[in-house]
């Protein structure tokens, strides 16, 4: 092999929006500080699939080809980020997350709020759709070694659900809805029924989706608000997780939520933007949170994983090589062949 082909490696590149094939990018070597990983699985997430259907998500826009991908796991391969007694070949997740370390909100200790961070997978940075990628050893996670590359990447997504779960501080008995059956919603509902949620119903205008749901974690499951308000003799949740890409999905959770309930919005809206009816939501006193990212998760995460109290491959779908990267958007945007989450591997 000569070292011209050694030097590229196979890549998903979006150049805009409805626009990812796969492609050659140079392979990265790793700087000071940081490890070579040999990308061994990366999942599509929603926010790749508004990068996708809309080229940006708010300010941060692809300007020029871009390969997404931030649920990732791989191993190790070489880098002088690499601890001492580390062996190459171990399998690690990574925190997309770069944070600045030198902030007020890094200080204290909030690193997913800062202003400042570089995220893995969002443009201009390129993601793990990708053979290669080199990430500061600091926010590389060690798994358990018999962990799955499958497993280790949806460390990332899961811990998002967990984040959402702290915020809700959830009391046990308590009558929980998520709107939206997609990964986050799935993941969430997982964790509230292990987390002292009463009941857990789930509200999806998809079929599939709410059969899914139904199978995997959900009492009950809804097509809609009005058949879910039905359902509590028009009382609503006490806590309702909003989980969907809809710029309605926020009013919609006000509407299904019990007077006085929690709110937590995790969902990031198609268009940037959202209304709430301010009637309905002064009224009923609500608390409404909304949900950044993750906080230091990634050890509890692995830890759920590793107890095996919770099969986080319970939610894909489908695993596919990367070179049907273009399929596995189609696919997910179309919510054909009934796909929830879908596994890429280089
Ligand atoms: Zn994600
Ligand atoms: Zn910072």
């Amino acid at each position: 092999m000569s070292v011209a082909t050694q030097s590229k490696m196979k890549v998903a590149v979006m150049q805009g929006a409805h626009h990812i094939d796969l492609g050659e990018k140079a392979k990265p070597s790793p700087k000071e500080g940081e490890v070579l990983i040999k990308v061994q699985a990366c999942s599509v997430c929603g926010s790749d699939l508004h990068y996708y259907h809309e080229g940006a998500i708010g300010a941060m826009q692809i300007k020029e080809p871009f390969t997404p991908g931030h649920e990732f796991a791989g191993i190790i391969i070489e880098g002088t980020g690499k601890p001492f007694g580390l062996e190459d070949g171990t399998l690690v997740a990574v925190d997309p997350a770069q944070p600045c370390g030198k902030c007020e909100w890094c200080h204290s200790g909030n690193h997913h709020l800062c202003p400042d961070h570089l995220f893995v997978g969002g443009p201009p940075t390129d993601g793990a759709m990708a053979e290669y990628i080199a990430v500061p050893f600091s926010t590389v996670h060690v798994v358990p070694q018999h962990f799955s590359a499958q497993q280790a990447a949806l460390l990332e997504p899961l811990g998002i659900a967990i984040h959402a779960l702290d915020l809700a501080k959830l009391r046990p008995g308590s009558d929980v809805c998520i709107l939206g059956a997609g990964p986050i919603g799935l993941y969430i509902s997982m964790l509230a029924q292990r987390s002292g949620a009463v009941r857990v119903s789930m509200i999806d205008p998809l079929a599939y989706r709410r059969d899914f749901a139904k199978n995997l974690s959900a009492d009950a499951v809804f097509e809609n608000v009005e058949s879910y308000l039905d359902y509590t003799k028009g009382r609503g949740a006490d806590v309702i997780f909003e989980a969907t890409t809809s710029p309605e999905g926020p009013d919609l959770a006000t509407q299904a939520v019990r007077i006085g309930g929690k709110v937590i919005l995790v969902g990031i809206p198609d268009g940037d933007k959202f209304t709430l009816t301010a009637s309905l939501v002064r009224r009923k006193g609500l608390t409404i949170k909304l949900s950044r990212r993750m906080g230091h998760i990634y050890p509890r995460a692995i830890q759920y994983v590793d107890s095996g109290k919770l099969d986080v491959n319970a939610i894909v779908s489908h695993v596919m090589p990367l070179s049907e990267v273009k399929k596995a958007f189609e696919l997910l945007s179309d919510y054909k062949d009934n796909a929830i989450k879908i596994v890429l591997e280089p």
